[in-house]
């Protein structure tokens, strides 16, 4: 069974408390992504990582503070969540290869990664039995990445300790939703022992 990380927007302006869109506690979870990246690297588990990249004055900073602005480096991912091979697909329709790639880092400007018009060539081409989605926040990004994913009808895992939420109360909305459309609650010393 084939199996790839999704690594939710784990960057520095959501993970650090002098982040921009600081999300509380994130920073916790940084063991658990290193783990999970060490694991990845270890056993050749292809991570996909989706990252916002937002021009200045994107529209959603009518929704949220201004973040991940691309070229900051609150945009950047903490070096620990990253892998030596790595390739970025931009959030325009792109050309570009995934060959020798132990991690492809995917650009989107919105909540949802599926707005990013690569991503559904992008899961062909990794063809992936398995799932197995982390990071930033719950019942936002994450909650578009595992929703989307589950829509692909593929085994998804959402890996509860390596997630962090704003609201406690809508991440168990979205867990009950995920659930209920056939996805699989995990943990972080499953997914890496197993
Ligand atoms: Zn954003």
């Amino acid at each position: 069974m084939k199996t790839v990380f999704v690594d939710v927007d784990t960057q520095i302006d959501f993970l650090y408390p002098a982040g921009a869109l600081y999300v509380p506690g994130a920073e916790k979870l940084l063991p658990a992504l290193e783990k999970l990246a060490h694991c990845a690297a270890e056993r050749g588990i292809p991570v996909l990582s989706t990252v916002d990249a937002h021009a200045e004055n994107d529209p959603e900073f009518r929704d949220w503070p201004p973040h991940c602005v691309a070229g900051t480096a609150g945009q950047q991912k903490p070096r620990n969540t990253l892998l030596g091979k790595r390739v970025t697909v931009p959030k325009e329709a792109a050309e570009y290869s995934i060959d020798g790639a132990q991690q492809i880092i995917l650009e989107t400007a919105a909540i949802d990664c599926f707005t990013n018009p690569n991503l559904l060539g992008l899961l062909a081409r990794l063809d992936a039995d398995r799932y197995v989605v982390y990071g930033v926040v719950t019942e936002y990004c994450v909650r578009c990445a595992a929703m989307g994913l589950l829509r692909t009808g593929k085994r998804v895992e959402l890996v509860t300790d390596a997630v962090e939420t704003l609201r406690q109360e809508d991440a168990r909305r979205t867990y009950d939703e995920f659930t209920a459309a056939g996805g699989v609650l995990a943990a972080v010393g499953k997914i890496t022992q197993e």
